[in-house]
């Protein structure tokens, strides 16, 4: 009895990691459901212009709220429903919902692109033409041109031909191609040789000690320089403070986004905040 007992695995002995597991059993159950059963729902996060000062683009974010354990972080749901065979069906509901509410807001007179988000599992299931999700924003009546796909830097480091191809395909066709989270993986500047992008977002992580920081000055203004000479666009996320907003202002970057603008916020907020925003500068921090 005493053999058979020690070949149990430790884990199950272990309270915190059955919790874990638990969890993990609980949430991909009840994720699935969610998918199925129109239980997300979707955030909006305003850009900023850097040149006009108006907001010219949002990015949608997808949001999950568990009847018992509260809201769910995307960064923790999206990889569960990419381990569950579930992240299309995600993306292609983030999709739908996000060119829907881009319409409603066009009809409201408000000239906004949608940036979506678009997981390296989604993006290698995606036909060499593009076709899935040219055609959701075609049924939308919405034109590529207003519809930006975010992209993940992971993809781009298993670079290939079909990767190319399907983004040759998205732009032809009048779509922007933003690669994402810039800078947090590896060789980054290959990527900007390899793959045509329209859209550089900069990581939060790089501004997180700016302005203040020397070495992080020196490092994000050469990257800045770079791409732009290279003719692409640069967002910069995560800008939380009046100083670092300042800091930027003076150096060629194209957008900002962040807390300091506005946080992800649903529609029904979206509307008073696109309303009242003066358009000519981001607002006083307090
Ligand atoms: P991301 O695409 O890089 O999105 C930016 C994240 O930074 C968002 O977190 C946003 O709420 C947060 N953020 C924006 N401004 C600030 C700021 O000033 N300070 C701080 N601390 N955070 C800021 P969120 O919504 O939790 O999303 C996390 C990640 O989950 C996203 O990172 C994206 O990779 C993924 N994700 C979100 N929605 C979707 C989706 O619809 N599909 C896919 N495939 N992934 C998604
Ligand atoms: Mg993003
Ligand atoms: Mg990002
Ligand atoms: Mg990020």
């Amino acid at each position: 009895f005493e053999a058979k007992q020690k070949k149990l695995p430790l884990a199950l002995y272990d309270g915190r990691f059955t919790h874990c597991q638990n969890r993990r059993l609980l949430l991909r159950h009840e994720l699935v459901e969610a998918i199925k059963n129109d239980g997300l729902s979707l955030h909006y996060q305003p850009i900023v212009d850097t040149v006009s000062g108006g907001i010219t683009k949002l990015e949608a974010l997808v949001r999950w709220r568990h009847s018992s354990l509260g809201p769910i972080s995307p960064a923790e749901f999206v990889p569960m429903a990419e381990e569950c065979g579930m992240v299309q069906a995600l993306g292609d509901w983030v999709l739908k919902r996000a060119c829907a509410d881009l319409c409603r807001l066009q009809r409201a007179g408000y000239r906004l692109e949608m940036a979506v988000n678009r997981s390296s599992l989604e993006f290698q299931s995606l036909g060499l033409d593009g076709g899935e999700w040219l055609s959701v924003i075609e049924q939308h009546g919405l034109s590529a041109r207003h519809i930006i796909f975010e992209i993940t830097e992971t993809l781009f480091m298993q670079g290939s031909e079909q990767h190319l191809a399907r983004i040759q395909a998205l732009r032809q066709a009048g779509c922007r191609i933003a690669i994402d989270d810039f800078g947090t993986g590896y060789s980054s500047l290959n990527y900007l040789r390899a793959f045509p992008i329209d859209l550089v977002k900069i990581d939060k992580s790089f501004i997180d000690h700016l302005p203040g920081n020397h070495r992080d000055a020196l490092l994000l203004e050469g990257i800045l320089r770079i791409i732009g000479e290279l003719g692409m666009s640069v967002v910069i996320e995560g800008v939380e403070s009046r100083a670092q907003a300042e800091y930027l202002a003076a150096l060629p970057c194209d957008y900002l986004q962040g807390y300091l603008i506005a946080r992800p916020l649903a529609l029904r907020e979206l509307l008073p905040f696109l309303e009242s925003y003066a358009g000519h500068s981001v607002p006083a921090a307090d």
